[in-house]
């Protein structure tokens, strides 16, 4: 169990408002001082979160990285969390749904993810994330403003609720929200980072495989996600609780 939040939901909101402009590496800086190991990057390994995991690497923050893997993750994710390891020398926790797949398929029948995606979501991605979360202070995302209209009012940082019925609240640090697609590709380049390679094939926001399909041009990043149904958000920045 983390230890208790010591910041009050107006000291939050005024460093939302003093850290907005600030770099990633300030914010990142911030979030290490203020609850050290409390503090974690979680990362599906989209290009705003490697660009934050380098900032942090490069500058010697030793914040802990974690993912969750669904069971439903392309190869290519895979693969690349392990390349994304030795390209920055760390190891990133891989948190991992309660049921398998087995399990989910026996209680809920095949391919829950064609008829009920929100429920599929909830078990493979939020709850996991949920026990996450509890054992920390601060989640830090790479969630960017441009990504969407559901995300285009995303604080740098943020009082969120994860568990509405325990009370139970983190702090969300958002070092990425300005930063536009374009920067975010310029930087990886520049710095010769590992990517995912269904990027080059016109993928943007890259999910689990039944759910993930490209997207083409003038589209959101996130179109590509949940094709046929009205959802556009696997639920951890949405079904988890709010922001306060
Ligand atoms: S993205 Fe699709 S497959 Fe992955 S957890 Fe959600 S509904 Fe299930």
């Amino acid at each position: 169990m983390a230890p208790v939040l010591s910041l009050a939901p107006s000291e939050i909101h005024a460093l939302a408002t003093d850290f907005d402009r600030a770099s990633p590496t300030e914010i990142l800086r911030w979030a290490y001082e203020e609850f050290g190991t409390n503090a974690a990057i979680g990362t599906s390994f989209q290009g705003a979160g490697l660009v934050a995991i380098h900032h942090a690497v490069q500058n010697g923050i030793p914040l802990p990285v974690f993912t969750i893997d669904t069971d439903l993750l392309f190869d290519e994710t895979l693969e690349l969390k392990t390349r994304v390891e030795t390209f920055f020398g760390l190891q990133i926790e891989a948190i991992s749904p309660e049921i398998s797949l087995q399990q989910q398929e026996a209680e809920f029948g095949p391919q829950l993810w064609k008829r009920n995606p929100d429920l599929c979501c909830i078990q493979r991605k939020v709850w996991p994330l949920q026990k996450k979360l509890r054992s920390l202070n601060a989640w830090v995302t790479g969630v960017r403003r441009g990504e969407s209209e559901h995300r285009s009012n995303v604080q740098v940082i943020e009082l969120y609720e994860f568990d509405r019925l325990l009370e139970q609240r983190i702090i969300k640090v958002n070092p990425m929200t300005h930063w536009s697609r374009e920067a975010i590709w310029n930087y990886i380049r520049k710095h010769g980072i590992p990517y995912n390679p269904l990027t080059d094939r016109g993928y943007r926001s890259i999910g689990c495989r039944p759910c993930t399909r490209p997207v083409t041009s003038g589209e959101d990043d996130r179109a590509g996600r949940w094709i046929g149904f009205d959802k556009t958000e696997c639920g951890i920045h949405t079904f988890l609780g709010e922001n306060i």
